[in-house]
């Protein structure tokens, strides 16, 4: 079996760091890795437009900001496809017949829309699109036969409802589709980074992010007023490291080389969180020691971004070749799928006469 990954983001905002730690990073490693056969890596347009119909134009702006963060990020458009959801009209064939192996409290009961629901106030009024956008996702994954999506830890439910609509469809109409197998970040910290609020998430929806194209002077303010522990007042004072927003992003981004290079009186992590466990250590100081940590980690995307910036004529031709790839793999698969189904009337197989 061939080793295939699909993943994707929404373009309804710059990519963050959260989308580095949780997906785009590991994308970048698999990539490089040369352990994949194919990888196909979606801007997710439709989807957005569920929860941003009033809106087009924020989802048509972003399309080409979350281009150029993949390709600051090191996608390579010579190893991986890059392509836009809408362009791939299988999609939306495949998610149809899906909606049919689907009930409606299954899709009430997935943990991940509850709370997506809840974030954005839809109450009563929640558009059917969004309510159904696990089905699509399911088409998006298995359009693709990817067996492997690298994805921050909110996704593990649609995982698990692709997995059963990959079972369902394969119990009734025979063996067709490939069921995928969820890859999330191995670093605890990673699978869910909170925003610079310490709020649970963050999130492009939630105005809590540090962008991938964030310049040194605007994550400089970002940093310094991040959430660290309420209570940690004086220098002196004990300092809790569980929920410190900080500490937390250290967690995903420090490396035991950082440490010689900007804070050489600790050898590693665990020795500056004693530090400021027992008191003595301020958060300025360790808001500057992040601050660097994450410049080291950023410098090279913005460089890209910035030679990317200049050609955008060469990043529409990419997703122009990376959707028409996307929309011959997603045919060929819904032609498969038809077959299964017998939906094939005119075929020499399943042929009405
Ligand atoms: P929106 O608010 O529009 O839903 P988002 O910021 O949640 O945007 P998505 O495009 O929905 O971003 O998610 C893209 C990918 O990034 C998914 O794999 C998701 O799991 C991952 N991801 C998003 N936010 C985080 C985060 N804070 N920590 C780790 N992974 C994240
Ligand atoms: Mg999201």
């Amino acid at each position: 079996m061939n080793n295939i990954i699909l993943t994707g983001d929404r373009p309804t905002g710059r990519l963050h760091v959260g989308h580095y730690v949780g997906s785009l990073r590991r994308r970048v490693e698999l990539q490089n890795s040369g352990n994949f056969d194919k990888i196909f890596i979606m801007i997710a347009d439709a989807q957005a437009l569920t929860d941003n119909a009033d809106n087009p134009e924020k989802v048509r702006s972003n399309i080409l900001q979350v281009a150029l963060d993949y390709l600051s990020a090191g996608l390579d458009p010579a190893k991986s496809t890059l392509f836009i959801q809408s362009l791939v009209p299988e999609l939306t064939e495949l998610s149809f017949y899906y909606m049919n192996l689907v009930t409606v409290s299954r899709l009430q009961r997935n943990p991940t829309v509850k709370a997506e629901i809840q974030m954005r106030n839809f109450e009563t009024s929640i558009p059917v699109g969004f309510f159904t956008y696990p089905i699509s996702q399911a088409a998006d994954i298995t359009a693709f036969k990817a067996t492997v999506v690298p994805v921050g830890e909110d996704q593990m439910p649609m995982l698990e409802q692709c997995q059963e609509i990959v079972r369902k469809f394969n119990a009734t109409y025979g063996e067709t589709l490939v069921e995928p197998k969820i890859l999330l970040p191995e670093n605890q910290a990673c699978l869910r980074l909170p925003g610079t609020d310490g709020k649970a998430k963050m999130s492009k929806s939630l105005g809590n992010c540090i962008y991938l194209s964030e310049t040194e002077e605007d994550l400089k303010t970002k940093v310094m007023s991040m959430y660290t522990d309420p209570n940690h007042i004086n220098v002196s004072d004990p300092g809790q490291i569980e929920g410190n927003t900080v500490f937390t992003y250290l967690d995903c981004f420090s490396r035991p080389e950082h440490f010689a290079e900007y804070a050489p009186d600790y050898s590693c992590l665990d020795e500056m969180k004693d530090h400021y466990k027992r008191g003595g250590l301020g958060d300025v100081k360790v808001k500057k020691f992040l601050i660097k940590v994450l410049n080291e980690e950023l410098s090279p995307i913005r460089a890209r971004r910035a030679e990317w910036e200049a050609k955008l004529p060469e990043v529409c031709e990419i997703l122009k070749e990376g959707s028409r790839i996307a929309h011959e793999t997603a045919a060929q698969t819904l032609s498969e799928v038809r077959a299964a189904m017998k939906i094939d009337y005119f075929s020499k197989e399943n042929g009405l006469v």
